[in-house]
């Protein structure tokens, strides 16, 4: 593990440059500076007075970094009221990444805000010579995020997904990827004799049920896989243990939030339940707490 300077432990500001309004309650800042982060990697964003919580980095491209965020409860709400000009506070970048080959055949799988880190791993892997096949899921075509960005890149393939079939294919995103792991099995007559283009890895991020799934499919086809799995976060650098997970004990700030499906596959909590800020465990079926 590479130890996190002290300089990325500790919040500075930065200035917000720009602001997209992407859907009705989702936002991206663009933040005048860089973190030097790695796509999968998160940053903790401060509200003096409010709050301190983790976001996944939409883009740093070396010069400007990027969040994409739903203003759903009490930091998130206030925080989307900030303006251009007004400044926050940042720290990180923290956890792991995505990690691939140059050359590689990959298959994202975005469901919710998790289209704004996979828009930045499929910009830096198309940047290596990666060919892939991009599944974006929303619950309608009002809630699609990233599209036109993907859709503007080389080297993407991009399937649609909503619940309602108000865009693209009708169901979930996780059905488009059964499909292409199944067209061409990596073991297969047509995979040697390459009449087709097999799969290398899949990478997800979105919602726990949509990863569980993933999980399922790319060990079913034995194609490896790379999930971001989000757990309640406080330091965000391992000290404080409220994000270990049963039964291994990893810390999801540290050894996740991007977690090999081996891995994941020996995660007792995966899919199932996950702790709250007392660490408190709470079940993925019950309903969300008012
Ligand atoms: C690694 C990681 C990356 C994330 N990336 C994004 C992102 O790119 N965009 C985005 O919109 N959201 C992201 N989230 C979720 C985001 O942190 C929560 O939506 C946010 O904290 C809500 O805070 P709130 O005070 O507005 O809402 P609250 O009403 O306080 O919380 C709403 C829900 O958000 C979750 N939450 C609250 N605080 C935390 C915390 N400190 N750590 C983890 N979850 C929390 C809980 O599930 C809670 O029930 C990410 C979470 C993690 C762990």
């Amino acid at each position: 593990m590479t130890p996190i300077p002290l300089q990325s432990r500790l919040p500075r500001t930065y200035r917000i440059k720009a602001i997209k309004q992407e859907t009705e309650m989702v936002r991206t800042f663009t933040f005048d500076g860089s973190l030097g982060a790695k796509p999968g990697q998160f940053i903790m964003v401060w509200m003096p007075g409010v709050d301190e919580v983790p976001m996944s980095v939409a883009e740093d491209d070396g010069a400007q970094t990027r969040i994409t965020f739903f203003a759903v409860g009490d930091m998130t709400n206030e925080f989307a009221k900030l303006q251009v000009g007004d400044l926050a506070g940042l720290r990180g970048p923290f956890g792991t990444h995505y990690e691939w080959e140059p050359g590689q055949h990959i298959v994202l799988v975005a469901g919710g805000y998790g289209a704004a880190p996979m828009y930045f791993v499929a910009k830096e892997t198309v940047g290596h010579g990666c060919t892939l096949e991009v599944i974006v899921g929303a619950r309608g075509k009002e809630h699609l995020l990233f599209v036109k960005e993907l859709e503007a890149l080389p080297h993407v393939s991009l399937h649609i997904a909503t619940n309602d079939g108000s865009a693209g294919y009708k169901g979930f995103n996780t059905d488009i990827l059964e499909k292409l792991l199944s067209s061409c099995p990596r073991d297969s007559h047509s995979a040697k004799k390459k009449e087709c283009h097999p799969v290398d890895q899949v990478f997800g991020c979105g919602p726990e049920m949509m990863l569980k799934k993933i999980s399922e499919i790319t060990a079913k086809y034995d194609v490896p896989s790379q999930l971001s799995m989000e757990r309640y976060m406080k330091c965000g650098y391992g000290l404080c243990g409220n994000c270990v997970i049963d039964p291994l004990g990893i810390r999801m700030c540290v050894e996740g939030p991007v977690v090999k499906n081996e891995v994941l596959l020996k995660l007792a909590e995966f899919g199932k339940y996950h702790r709250d800020d007392l660490g408190k465990k709470n079940s993925f079926d019950a309903p969300p707490k008012k």
